[in-house]
């Protein structure tokens, strides 16, 4: 047995890839996960509220360039937390895409002290000096998510990791 087990950080963000593929948005997938001591506290991915219809369904409720229907991950996961009395102070969050300036707030003012992400999204320079005064690291994970997955296809059902 040569097999390479995960690090912790790759677990939680393979995570955050998978929860991503629950997304009911038609236009971009993203996953959250919230952990605390090496523990997953909560996830989220984005889509409406719920009993609202789906956009995958409906069709996106788009006004100004933004989808209204839309909680993004980021909210998801932290209203889990507020919905379950679940304290966010001092957790971590890794998303699969660089958070918008909302989210990027209530991370912030949610107590999340440490920000992992894969892909960036239109990073907003403004996250960046939210970042700074919060003295919140926000660290980019260089992991191809294809590269972990036979065929690079998710759609299979089968997923088989490939550590290299
Ligand atoms: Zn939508
Ligand atoms: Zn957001």
């Amino acid at each position: 047995m040569n097999r390479k087990r995960l690090t912790w950080e790759q677990y939680f963000m393979l995570n955050a890839h998978l929860i991503s593929m629950r997304s009911t948005c038609n236009r971009l997938n993203v996953g959250a996960v919230l952990v605390k001591d090496n523990r997953i506290i909560s996830t989220g991915y984005n889509g409406g509220i719920s009993g609202d219809v789906h956009c995958l369904d409906e069709g996106c409720y788009m006004e100004d360039g933004h989808c209204l229907r839309c909680l993004h991950a980021e909210e998801n996961a932290i209203l889990q937390c507020a919905l379950q009395g679940v304290s966010t102070k001092g957790s971590e969050i890794y998303v699969t895409h660089f958070p918008c300036i909302h989210c990027m707030k209530k991370i912030l003012q949610a107590g999340i002290k440490k920000i992992y992400y894969n892909k960036d999204y239109r990073n907003h320079e403004y996250c960046y000096h939210l970042l700074k005064v919060s003295n919140v690291e926000a660290v980019k994970m260089d992991m191809k998510i294809e590269t972990f997955i036979k065929d690079g296809d998710f759609s299979s059902g089968h997923l088989q990791w490939d550590f290299n």
